[in-house]
């Protein structure tokens, strides 16, 4: 039999890219890129009061987009949600670590 010409190869297990050990502790740069809670049809379920303040802010959104202010509800103290129960879909589908996280910390230099 002709030996083999190629030596053999030892296949190394092939690891899972290193994901960044992400939290959103100390962060919350996401909620300071857009000024206004950014509901759909969902707004019917939160509080009058909440609603309200999110129709108030809708109204002067060009401007708080000019001034690029943050999220409403965002606690620059906390770096937190002030209202994270009554939070629309969308910010509770954001994925901490996902895509958009990462490139937004980026975007900031948040390491
Ligand atoms: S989802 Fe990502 S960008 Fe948003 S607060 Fe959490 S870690 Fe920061
Ligand atoms: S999580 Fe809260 S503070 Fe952040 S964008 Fe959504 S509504 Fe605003």
């Amino acid at each position: 039999m002709t030996p083999d010409p190629q030596p053999s190869q030892t296949h190394l297990p092939v690891l899972p890219e290193t994901q960044l050990a992400v939290s959103c502790e100390g962060c919350g740069i996401c909620c300071t890129e857009v000024p206004v809670p950014p509901y759909l049809d969902e707004i019917d379920f939160i509080p009058e009061e909440l609603q309200r303040q999110v129709y108030e802010a809708r109204l002067i959104e060009e401007q708080l987009i000019a001034d690029k202010r943050p999220c409403i509800w965002w606690d620059p103290a906390t770096k937190k949600c002030s209202h994270y129960e009554d939070r629309p879909n969308i910010c509770r589908e954001y994925e901490t670590g996902g895509e958009l996280c990462l490139e937004t910390r980026t975007k900031y230099r948040i390491v």
